[in-house]
């Protein structure tokens, strides 16, 4: 495998596209080796046909605001590889959503979904609709008019989209209403859903607490603890929460938050009110941490900065991608963090990932660490097609040993030579072999 030529030509045929390509780059470079052993994967091309996705729906979305105007945006939907199971990933509604994103992340999540054990491809979609300071109702008619050419494409055997940043219970929601009456059934066609109409109880909660897990195995292959450890988290959304949550409930002390105005350092750490809290802010619409600090006394609000700055054993990215740089790694690592994990999908930039591995810090990839959000999703799907309504324990223990089975595949396809675990190696080939073979044996269609 020429991983130079098949860079050039991915640049090429999609110019512009720097996060698709800053995806494809990571993966070709880890998987190269394994590539290199196992000629098979050469002679049937898998490289080069799993970087061209399968096809792509972009569409116009007209809706009507609360003072009678006109709004239009754009909708899309990437099918990018249903070798493995039907399309799955995620809605993301922000106003920098663009093509480039979408692909980025659904190439990503083809890999993430092999990971999980479960059958499922990849997909991502979205719009470039800004939910800030939108009223519910402007929030409804704009996901009904989205849902209502996006049914077209998807099914609960086809293509199963869930939420992603901008889209959660509510947007789930209002999205299912729409295609339920447009499609005239009541199928699992997205996951994420309440619990009251076909959702799977902790899939709220399934990708922070699937994250935590993840670096609770990590610790334990290293030897530590989560106990007593101090975390830093950006974001406050949901995947932020989740990861709160089961931090401080393996007690561990959570001591940062983070929104697009700055960041919230609470040396006291995160109880419940506080947790609660985080997700009275991502209702308001208003994306904004700053409140946190007006709420509750001793924690301080600290304007235009990441929370990467502030001293802690363990750092979780839950925001959005490339939000750790370079620069933010040398600062963890001359304070001594002990692991970073990447949450958020591609949370740091190809040069943090070099730093933080070069300083032998322990690293999770987003690919890896966030699989148990998507891996909730699947178990929505196999409740939905069996109408069963599985109780917390048992998607819990799945949720558990999905993360468990992720980092042996990690540890088994990414151990160096010098002991060193590559996770992001080990995440990439483990997730690679899967659909690889799966296309192999399915032949050139
Ligand atoms: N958006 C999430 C992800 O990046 C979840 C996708 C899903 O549940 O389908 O994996």
């Amino acid at each position: 495998m020429d991983v130079k030529k098949i860079l050039a030509d991915v640049k090429a045929k999609n110019p512009g596209q720097d996060l698709f390509l800053q995806a494809v780059t990571e993966v070709l470079e880890t998987i190269q080796d394994y590539v290199k052993e196992n000629p098979k994967y050469d002679d049937h091309k898998i490289v080069e046909r799993m970087v061209e996705p399968d096809r792509i729906y972009q569409f116009k979305v007209e809706w009507m605001n609360d003072k009678g105007e006109i709004q239009i945006n754009r909708g899309y939907r990437v099918q990018f590889n249903n070798a493995i199971g039907p399309y799955k990933g995620g809605l993301r509604f922000a106003p920098n959503v663009t093509l480039d994103t979408l692909k980025f992340l659904g190439f990503e999540q083809t890999f993430k979904n092999s990971l999980t054990t479960l059958p499922m491809g990849g997909g991502k979609g979205g719009s470039d609709f800004d939910p800030k300071g939108k009223s519910d109702n402007e929030i409804m008619h704009f996901c009904q008019a989205f849902m209502s050419e996006l049914f077209k494409y998807i099914g609960p055997d086809r293509d199963v989209p869930a939420g992603d940043i901008g889209v959660g219970g509510r947007e789930i929601g209002f999205l299912y209403g729409m295609y339920k009456k447009l499609a005239s059934e009541n199928t699992g066609v997205l996951t994420g859903k309440g619990a009251g109409w076909g959702g799977s109880i902790l899939r709220p909660e399934a990708t922070g607490f699937g994250a935590v897990y993840f670096v609770e195995d990590m610790l334990k292959k290293h030897g530590m603890d989560i106990k007593g450890k101090t975390v830093t988290v950006s974001g406050f959304g949901n995947v932020a929460w989740g990861a709160a949550k089961k931090a401080t409930e393996l007690g561990a002390k959570v001591i940062c938050i983070s929104g697009p105005d700055g960041y919230i350092l609470d040396e006291a750490g995160m109880n419940d009110a506080k947790i609660d809290y985080m997700l009275e802010l991502r209702a308001s619409n208003n994306n904004v941490v700053k409140p946190f600090a007006t709420k509750f006394k001793g924690a301080k609000f600290v304007a235009g900065k990441k929370p990467w700055e502030v001293k802690s054993d363990i750092a979780m990215s839950c925001a959005i991608q490339n939000e750790l740089n370079g620069d933010d790694a040398k600062m963890l690592i001359k304070n001594g963090t002990t692991l970073v994990c990447e949450v958020s999908n591609m949370g740091c930039t190809a040069d943090a990932v070099h730093e933080l591995q070069k300083a032998k810090v322990i690293f999770a990839p987003g690919k890896a660490a966030n699989a148990g959000g998507v891996g909730v999703s699947g178990l929505e799907m196999s409740q939905n097609a069996e109408h069963l309504h599985w109780t917390a324990a048992e998607v819990d223990e799945r949720l558990h040993a999905m993360m468990k089975s992720i980092h042996e595949n990690c540890v088994k396809y990414g151990t160096e030579k010098d002991g060193y675990i590559n996770y992001v190696k080990g995440a990439n080939v483990a997730g690679f072999i899967k659909v690889a073979d799966s296309m192999i044996e399915l032949g050139v269609c």
